[in-house]
């Protein structure tokens, strides 16, 4: 008998894998015994123009590798085209047992001259096509008692980053996205949880590679293949991941990261109460020391990937 593979039966869909991260790990849960709904509606970076071009070489891979796939091109951006990318995995296949929302464009201005749009169109897909995909799969999650999400987020929303205030918003609202759901689900034995990744791919291609610490800086970046992602995304959508809900991981080449919450680290109090002096005479200074810096993620992530 064939060996018993961790997602054989199940039936995923992933968001934006026609190409990145997406496509890894549409791949590697194909690879895993899972069918797959390869999501994409193939948009430029920015999310303008539509291909199924980058879908299709995306089952090409599947199938050259034994594995089924089938291909939608709706937007996760909008609740009725969500709705069809999760009908799409039951017309096809029968069910739905994991959903990995991964589709995403980018937008980075500097704040002040960051438009309405630029600002809509990134959280439409990043935050509200993250909740339109998952709140479609949840009717059949809650059904049949059993199902996996899997969110991906970034360290740009979890720590910073310049330029970034729509995506850095989305991203981290996915991950409060994520533990609601894990909550709110939990009695019908859905999990949620998120990924941060990190990858070279279209995505940080536009990273500048100017200077020499540039370039040094964008060739370490290199080396993080889009695959790295990927085991993570299959261990966190199959049952062996039982019991695993409500967290963020960050995956960065052959590290793997559990990442904090917010939770208070410090706290004063006066029995009769503050006035704005008091808090600065009083509380700032038995607070400040905790203050978290005004850093970005590639401050914290300060060392070369291993
Ligand atoms: P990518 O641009 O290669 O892939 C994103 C895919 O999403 C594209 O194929 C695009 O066509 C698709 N897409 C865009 N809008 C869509 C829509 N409305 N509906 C369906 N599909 C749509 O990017 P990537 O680097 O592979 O990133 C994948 C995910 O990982 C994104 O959510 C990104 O924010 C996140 N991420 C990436 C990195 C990184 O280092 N590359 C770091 C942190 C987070």
């Amino acid at each position: 008998m064939a060996e018993q593979r961790m997602l054989d039966g199940k039936v995923a869909v992933v968001t934006g894998s026609g190409g990145g991260i997406g496509r890894a790990i549409a791949v590697a849960m194909a690879d895993a015994g899972a069918r797959v709904v390869i999501n994409d509606i193939g948009a430029s970076l920015a999310g303008e123009g539509l291909s199924s071009t980058p879908a299709e070489q995306t089952r090409q891979i599947i199938e050259q590798a034994g594995g089924q796939a089938v291909i939608n091109t709706d937007s996760v951006a909008d609740w009725s085209s969500a709705q069809k990318i999760v009908q799409c995995a039951l017309d096809s296949f029968g069910r739905i047992d994991v959903v990995v929302n991964n589709a995403g464009i980018l937008r980075d201005v500097i704040f002040h001259k960051m438009s309405a749009d630029d600002w809509t169109a990134v959280i439409n897909v990043h935050l509200n096509g993250s909740f339109f995909v998952s709140r479609a799969a949840a009717e059949h999650f809650r059904r049949q008692e059993s199902g996996a999400f899997v969110h991906m987020s970034s360290t740009s929303g979890l720590i910073g980053n310049f330029g970034q205030a729509n995506y850095s918003a989305a991203k981290l609202g996915m991950t409060a996205l994520s533990k609601s759901i894990a909550l709110d689900m939990q009695r019908y034995n859905v999990r949620s949880n998120c990924i941060a990744p990190f990858a070279w791919s279209r995505m940080t291609s536009s990273i500048p590679a100017g200077t020499p610490e540039q370039q040094a800086r964008v060739a370490r970046i290199q080396q993080m293949t889009p695959d790295k992602n990927a085991p993570m995304a299959v261990f966190l959508a199959s049952d062996a991941a039982r019991g695993v809900s409500g967290q963020v991981f960050a995956t960065r080449h052959n590290e793997i990261f559990l990442m904090s919450s917010p939770r208070p680290i410090r706290g004063v109090h006066r029995g009769e109460g503050w006035t704005p002096e008091l808090i600065a005479e009083h509380a700032l200074p038995a607070l400040k020391s905790a203050f978290m810096p005004l850093d970005r993620s590639g401050e914290v992530f300060s060392w070369d990937p291993v």
